[in-house]
């Protein structure tokens, strides 16, 4: 990995933190989410376009899966624990698959900028060379940090 020390990558924490808000990995203010399915396109802060490229969030699949993994464990293993029949696990399984969902999904696109940004944040500082946006949108002004 090449070294870039005149960006700062932020903490560990504070991607944690601002992830669980759902706020811009650049400048933790910015929502990324509007709404149930609907993401912002660029940052309403710091005008960051949120996806870099087109398909992008195909990783956050990662994410999403360690999610669900996470948020369904507690209740596979009282499942397993307390040995229950196949029709409970079944309708158990299917409501897990449409509590756990949509944070998943959420969740997972957050986490998975946070990341980037994260590793490299020197990629994050315009919408230039943003491959996927109209010619107008990459001039779309990114706010200096601080
Ligand atoms: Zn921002």
């Amino acid at each position: 990995m090449t070294e870039h020390p005149q960006f700062d990558r932020g903490s560990i924490l504070g991607h944690i933190w601002y992830a669980l808000l759902f706020r811009c990995p650049r400048c933790y203010k910015g929502a990324m989410w509007r709404g149930p399915l609907r993401m912002n396109k660029f940052c309403p802060s710091c005008g960051l376009a949120f996806e870099r490229e087109p398909g992008y969030f195909v990783g956050g699949m990662y994410a999403s899966y360690f999610v669900g993994v996470f948020l369904t464990m507690p209740v596979w293993m009282w499942l397993i624990m307390s040995h229950q029949s196949f029709p409970v696990f079944f309708a158990v399984t299917v409501g897990m698959v449409i509590l756990v969902w949509p944070v998943a999904f959420h969740y997972s696109r957050v986490i998975w900028i946070h990341i980037d940004y994260f590793v490299e944040p020197w990629a994050f500082q315009s919408n230039e060379t943003v491959p996927g946006l109209t010619v107008e949108e990459k001039r779309h002004p990114v706010m200096p940090l601080r």
